[in-house]
């Protein structure tokens, strides 16, 4: 008998004869022999449940330090059947079709700028969604396999099924066709991220699409609502818009809630003026099927709103749902080993990533109170393997993450907003610094410049430490990428206008900041592009 057939037949046996041929495919997709037992049970140092970013890079990290590590990724169709492959949101239905979408975007823009530089481009440009949607799945399909062969490579061995707790060293893993196995494991951690919420509004779940939908989409949005005004909602509004589909953002609250307000509104005035049009403190209340198969949108003023823009109905494509994600924590029986979550969110509690019970970890989107960004989740994960399994006792530090809003003009900032340093420091404390600018490639095609605005908040006593740095522009996650090192250097105010320029560039405007909000002062540009 083949050393397979006696390993599936002893571990098949503790799981009942319907098993065996799912512990076969297991055996077959795992890369060795090594990880059964002589009891015959699969055994691991760690088992990680969710094959995104935060999980992949611990379980790689795990096997760089000598651990056992097997993967479990399993994705769960969305309410209009989209699916995906291996690597989790971020490369499948976030921030990778994203930003090549705000990119296809800004090229529509560019081949306009580049009429007014002497380009001849004969005719008028249009986008042809399904191609430039086609050449954005290609790409994201060689990333799947790409991460697969990865995996391969590494010796992780992948299950392809959705994982629960059986108990705090179980992990039960559902196959495709319905059969179980069982994953036994010292360590578990739990990586399974979040997925997006729909309103309550009737008809929502049924017309309605979400950000799982929209990279993906068969035919052309057509005009769209975006319902919510968060980073997502703004993002996808922002590059359908500039494909010349007319696009509304219906807004609960405030837009960005959460980030900088006066940077937030300068996002929606470059929007506004880009033609995206705003419903405000609006929430859907119906979604119905017109005639002529659109969707008739009756919406509301929110519920203990003061103004907004009341009662309304229009018709549209598309209705996108972008009102905030829930950790998909519900389906994985925590209880059974007594991990505890938020009860409302779902949310795990943990503190350096380690949950209530000592061998189960969680990384990612699905932390409580954690920043919900890919490279946030990768640095979690790596660093958290290390500790488990190698010397290292590094902790993840959540502080002065940067980021960036991938809105048509976009927005990036690193550190506190202006409200949060007032509440931490009192505005007393504070300097704020600011100045409207102008990109040196925006007067030639004549392009909108009033909301290119920086602004550095930082601390009134020496040494005037920088609190945080906000920059909406051009290429703005590319400007604040290097500050946000600078910023983790605690940069005070006088290091940071002691820094020579790169010059022409947006992002020597920081080093040029002379006026202070206290001043008064007119924070506009005296000269044009010097
Ligand atoms: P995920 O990447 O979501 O991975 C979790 C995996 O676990 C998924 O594959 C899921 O299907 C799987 N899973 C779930 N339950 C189970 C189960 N029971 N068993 C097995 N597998 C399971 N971040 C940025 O940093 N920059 C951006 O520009 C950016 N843009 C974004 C744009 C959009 C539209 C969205 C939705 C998100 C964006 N994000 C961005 C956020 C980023 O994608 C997430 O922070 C990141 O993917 C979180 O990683 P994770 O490992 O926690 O979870």
């Amino acid at each position: 008998m083949s050393v397979l057939k006696i390993c599936t037949k002893s571990f098949a046996a503790s799981l009942g004869r319907q098993s065996e041929r799912s512990v076969k495919k297991i055996y077959r997709i795992s890369s060795s022999f090594r990880t059964f037992s002589t009891e015959g049970k699969l055994e691991y140092d760690l088992v990680v449940i969710g094959g995104g970013s935060g999980g992949l890079a611990c379980a790689k990290e795990a096997v760089a330090q000598g651990a056992r590590v097997a993967v479990l990724d399993y994705v769960q169709p969305s309410p209009r059947s989209t699916k995906w492959g291996l690597g989790g949101t971020c490369v499948n239905v976030g921030c990778i079709p994203k930003k090549l979408m705000h990119h296809a975007s800004l090229l529509g823009e560019a081949i306009e700028d580049a009429r007014s530089f002497g380009w001849r481009i004969p005719g008028n440009a249009e986008i042809d969604w399904l191609a430039m949607r086609d050449a954005v799945q290609d790409h994201i399909k060689s990333v799947n396999w790409v991460t697969r062969v990865s995996l391969r490579d590494n010796k992780i061995e992948y299950v392809n099924g959705r994982g629960r707790l059986a108990d705090a060293n179980t992990v039960v893993a559902t196959l495709h066709n319905m059969k179980e196995v069982l994953l036994k494991t010292k360590n578990v951690v739990v990586a399974v991220g979040a997925r997006p919420k729909y309103s309550t509004a009737i008809g929502a779940q049924e017309l309605g699409i979400s950000s799982d939908d929209i990279f993906s989409l068969e035919k052309p949005p057509g005009k769209t609502l975006v319902v919510g005004g968060g980073y997502i909602g703004l993002e996808c509004a922002g590059f359908l818009n500039g494909f010349g589909y007319p696009s509304t953002v219906m807004l609960r609250s405030v837009p960005l809630r959460g980030f900088d307000q006066q940077m937030a509104s300068m996002v929606v005035n470059e929007m506004e003026g880009r033609g995206v049009n705003f419903i405000c403190k609006c929430v859907p209340e119906s979604l119905s099927k017109t005639p002529d198969r659109r969707i008739l949108v009756k919406w509301n003023t929110t519920p203990g709103a003061n103004g907004g823009s009341g009662q309304g109905e229009d018709v549209f494509d598309t209705v996108l749902f972008a009102v905030g994600r829930k950790a998909v924590t519900d389906s994985l029986a925590l209880e059974k080993a007594g991990v505890e979550t938020h009860k409302e969110t779902g949310k795990i509690f943990t503190t350096n990533e380690q949950t209530n019970v000592p061998n189960i970890f969680a990384v990612g989107d699905v932390l409580h109170r954690k920043p919900e960004l890919t490279p946030v989740a990768v640095q979690a994960g790596r660093l958290l393997a290390r500790r488990m399994f190698g010397n290292d006792k590094t902790l993840m530090d959540y502080d002065n993450v940067a980021t960036t809003v991938f809105t048509p003009l976009e927005y990036g900032f690193v550190g506190l907003s202006e409200e949060e340093s007032e509440k931490r420091h009192g505005p007393e404390n504070l300097e704020v610094y600011h100045a409207f600018y102008k990109p040196t490639e925006f007067p030639i095609p004549q392009k909108d410049m009033s909301n290119c605005y920086i602004k550095v908040i930082c601390l009134r006593r020496e040494p005037r430490t920088v609190l945080g740095m906000h920059f909406v522009g051009p290429n703005a996650g590319e400007v604040i990428q290097g500050f946000s090192a600078a910023m983790k250097c605690r940069i005070t105010m006088e290091q940071l206008l002691d820094t020579i320029g790169i010059h022409p560039t947006v992002a020597e405007e920081f080093t040029r900041l002379t006026i202070t909000k206290r001043s008064g002062m007119d924070p506009n540009p005296q000269a044009c592009c010097s």
